[in-house]
C-alpha cells in the first residue's frame, strides 16, 4: 500500500493536461502515492448531473488530499445554473482558506519593475459574496448577498497571523471596504483586531481593497500577508497572478483544519483545449504545496529548483518554456525539461 492516497480532478478545458504534467512529475519524484481520478467536474454535471459524484466524494474521505486541476463553470445567465465545482468542494469540505502567494520566478519577465515580489494573499474561501445566496426578486430586480459570520471571520483572521509567524513574516493587513459596507467588513474589521491581540510580534492594518488594487500594482513589496473577504481574494490574486508573470505561474491552496485541495490559481482555459499550450507550472507549484502539507519537503525542494532552473534558462533558450513566456514548447516539452532537471 502506498503511503498516501491522493484524490485527482482531471478538470475540463486544458484542466486534463495541466494534470498529466503534474502527475508525471509527481511520480518522477518518488513520491509514494496512489493517484485515484475521482468524477467531478462540469464534464461529470453533463455525463451524470453532479459536479461531484457521490462515488468521488467516498473517495474524497478515504484520501489525504486532493489534486485538483481548473474545472469549467457555465456563466449565470444562460441555460445551465451549475455551482462551481471549486466553491462546492471549498464548502463541503470547510477548506476556508485559500493560500495564494505571490512570488517572482527566475528569469520570468514580469509588466512592472518588481522582481523580489514575496507575499501571500489568504482569502476566505467559504462565504462572503461567495455562499450562494441570491434571489429573483422580480423580473427586474436581482439581489446577492454577503454573508459574513464570526467564526468565519476569526479562524480567517487566526489563519493569516499564524501562516505570517510560520513563514516569519512580519506584518498582516486585513484588506476590506468597509468605509461602504459597514456592516459586513465593519464586522470583519472588529474580529480581525480583536484575534491582532494575540499576536503582538507581528504588525497588522487594515486598508481598503480600492487602495490595495492601486499598492498592488505600484508598491507590491507594501504587502507582506493580506486577509481578506472572499470575492476582493479571488481580484486581487488574479492581478498578483499578473504580477508574477501571468495566471500560468500563479499555485494556490484551499486549507482547512483537517484536509486540503492544491490547485492552481487560474481556470481551464477552454479556448487552448487541446492544444497542449498552456503553462503547467502553476499546477505544478500548487503540487508543490501539496507535497509540503505532507511533510514531503525534500521532494517539494527538488520539483521546485527543478521547476526555477526551466524557468531561468526558457529567458534564453525559449524552446523550453511555453507561449506564456514567449516560448515554444508543449506543456509535455516542457514537464520533460522539468522532470530531466530533477535530482
Ligand atoms: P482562465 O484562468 O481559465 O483563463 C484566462 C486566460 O488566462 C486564458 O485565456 C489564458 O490566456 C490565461 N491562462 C490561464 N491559465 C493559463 C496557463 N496555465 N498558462 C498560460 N496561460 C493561462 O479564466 P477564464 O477564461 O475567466 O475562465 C475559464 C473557465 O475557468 C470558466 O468556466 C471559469 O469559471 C473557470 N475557472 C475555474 C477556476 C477553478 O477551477 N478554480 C478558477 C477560475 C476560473
Amino acid at each position: 500500500m502506498s503511503k498516501y492516497k491522493i484524490a485527482v480532478i482531471e478538470g475540463d478545458g486544458t484542466g486534463p493536461e495541466v494534470i498529466q504534467c503534474t502527475l508525471r512529475v509527481l511520480e518522477a519524484s518518488g513520491l509514494d502515492a496512489e493517484f485515484v481520478p475521482i468524477e467531478a467536474g462540469y464534464w461529470a454535471y453533463q455525463k451524470f448531473g453532479k459536479q461531484v459524484t457521490d462515488s468521488a466524494w467516498k473517495i474524497i474521505g478515504e484520501s489525504n488530499c486532493v489534486l485538483k486541476g481548473p474545472t469549467t463553470t457555465p456563466t449565470g445567465g444562460g441555460e445551465t445554473r451549475m455551482k462551481s465545482v471549486a466553491v462546492t468542494l471549498r464548502q463541503k469540505l470547510d477548506l476556508y482558506a485559500n493560500v495564494r502567494p505571490c512570488k517572482s520566478r527566475p528569469g520570468v519577465i514580469t509588466p512592472t519593475k518588481f522582481t523580489d515580489l514575496d507575499f501571500v494573499i489568504v482569502r476566505e474561501n467559504t462565504e462572503g459574496l461567495y455562499k450562494g445566496v441570491e434571489y429573483e426578486m422580480s423580473e427586474d430586480e436581482v439581489v446577492s448577498l454577503r454573508v459574513f459570520t464570526r467564526k468565519g471571520c476569526e479562524r480567517i483572521s487566526r489563519f493569516g497571523f499564524e501562516l505570517a509567524r510560520r513563514e516569519k513574516r512580519k506584518k498582516v493587513t486585513l484588506v476590506t471596504k468597509a468605509n461602504i459596507l459597514q456592516v459586513t467588513d465593519g464586522f470583519f474589521t472588529n474580529i480581525f483586531n480583536k484575534v491582532a491581540e494575540n499576536y503582538s510580534d507581528l504588525e497588522h492594518e487594515d486598508i481598503f481593497v480600492d487602495r490595495a488594487n492601486m499598492y498592488m500594482i505600484t508598491r507590491p513589496d507594501y504587502f507582506d500577508v493580506i486577509v481578506t473577504s472572499n470575492l476582493f481574494g479571488d481580484v486581487l490574486s488574479d492581478a498578483a497572478a499578473g504580477l508574477m508573470g501571468g495566471l500560468g505561474l500563479a499555485p494556490g491552496a484551499n486549507m482547512g483544519d483537517k484536509f486540503a485541495m492544491f490547485e492552481a490559481v487560474h481556470g481551464s482555459a477552454p479556448r487552448y483545449e487541446g492544444q497542449k499550450k498552456v503553462n503547467p507550472t502553476a499546477m505544478i507549484l500548487s503540487a508543490v504545496m501539496m507535497l509540503k502539507y505532507l511533510g514531503e519537503n525534500k521532494i517539494a525542494e527538488e520539483v521546485e529548483r527543478a521547476v526555477d532552473k526551466v524557468l531561468l534558462e526558457g529567458a534564453k533558450n525559449k524552446e523550453i518554456v511555453t507561449y506564456d513566456l514567449d516560448g515554444t514548447a508543449t506543456n509535455v516539452k516542457m514537464t520533460d525539461e522539468i522532470i530531466k532537471r530533477m535530482e
